[in-house]
């Protein structure tokens, strides 16, 4: 059974890879230099060809970038879409990231519709961006939620990335109901996603976004004061993975997204486990007594779809902050 996964180079990406050769799916990745390719293929000197390979896709944006990619002997049966800009890096909050993320799903879908009949389901990598309403939060967030930005709202540089994330769901959706294709969709939906990164694509100064506030914390930025949290919803990078490979795997998955989440954190959470289980970075964490920013009474969450049809079992904060710490301290931190 073959699949192709794109943004291959990325964080999470990266664990998909692990879990996709690990089920037995032979595995192409696209990537945007061959270089990377390379990489990739060198951290997995066991997976054949036929198991591992890449492909290719500069940029996702461009009309028709995945024409050639969904093309493979033999064909695809499945395609997990995770290649978007998630950075606050913004220039052109356009070019750079409503394009991508919009014409990048819209691409890919019209690509396999047009020249891959073979595949059954695709899996989107969306988020909760996508479900989050931050001026009116729900007593209880679930996959019946939508982020409501308006797409004047979203070109704001701090909205664009949420914006991105919703409007690329919606545009995927939008596709299956109008287009009628062969293959049916899920979403994988994951708010913050922690948990280690791998070392053959990361440098300290380019750890991916999610995860810079845990090397921020341990080179010793937050010393003084801890940076406030910002999101209070996190979960571990491999039961996302877990869940974009169960996603294939589970046929009931078909048609639903799933709103994948460990919990709540803050970052005083995360600088006590770091406290307790790495002594050595003592000095660099903040004052023990700095106080929590989680608020009291702070919406619920109800996780359970992605624990009754994905069957995931969220890996607790403790060994998520303890994994993360040890593989940046891996990669130099
Ligand atoms: P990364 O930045 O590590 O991965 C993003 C991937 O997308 C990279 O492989 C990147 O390639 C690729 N990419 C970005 N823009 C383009 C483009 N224009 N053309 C081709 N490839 C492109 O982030 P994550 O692994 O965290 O993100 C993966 C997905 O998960 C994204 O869809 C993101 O929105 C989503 N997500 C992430 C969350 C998190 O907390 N990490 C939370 C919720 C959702 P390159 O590295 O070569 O630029």
């Amino acid at each position: 059974v073959k699949v192709l996964l794109t943004g291959g180079s990325g964080f999470i990406a990266a664990h998909i890879v692990d879990i996709l050769l690990q089920h037995g799916f032979d595995t192409v990745v696209t990537v945007r230099s061959e270089e990377k390719g390379k990489q990739i293929l060198k951290a997995h000197p066991d997976a054949s060809t036929e198991k591992l390979s890449y492909v290719i896709v500069q940029d996702v944006a461009k009309d028709g970038a995945f024409d050639e990619a969904v093309k493979s002997s033999p064909p695809f049966d499945y395609v997990l879409h995770t290649a978007s800009p998630f950075h606050f890096n913004v220039q052109d909050p356009v070019k750079d990231f409503l394009d991508p993320a919009i014409k990048g799903t819209t691409g890919i879908l019209k690509a396999i519709k047009a020249h891959a009949p073979s595949v059954k389901r695709v899996v989107i990598t969306s988020s909760f961006a996508a479900i989050v309403n931050p001026d009116k939060h729900p007593k209880v967030y679930s996959e019946k939620e939508w982020n409501p930005v308006t797409w004047e709202e979203g070109l704001d540089h701090s909205k664009v990335y949420r914006a991105s994330k919703t409007f690329a769901e919606k545009a995927a959706w939008d596709f299956v109901e109008q287009e009628k294709p062969n293959f049916d969709i899920a979403t994988i939906n994951p708010p913050l996603v922690f948990g280690p990164v791998v070392h053959y694509l990361n440098s300290l100064e380019a750890i991916n976004t999610s995860n810079q506030r845990m090397r921020n914390l341990i080179r010793g930025d937050m010393k003084e004061k801890l940076a406030p949290s910002g999101t209070f919803l996190w979960v571990d990078v491999r039961d996302v993975a877990l869940a974009h490979v169960r996603a294939i795997e589970v046929p009931e998955a078909g048609g639903e997204r799933f709103f994948v989440t460990a919990g709540f954190f803050s970052n005083k959470d995360i600088a006590d486990v770091v406290r307790e289980t790495h002594p050595e970075l003592e000095s660099k964490l903040p004052p023990k007594d700095s106080p929590s920013d989680l608020p009291k009474d702070i919406y619920e969450y109800d996780n359970s779809k992605s624990q009754n049809v994905l069957g995931i079992k969220y890996v607790p904060l403790k060994k998520t902050v303890v994994d993360t710490v040890d593989s940046l301290l891996a990669v130099g931190a």
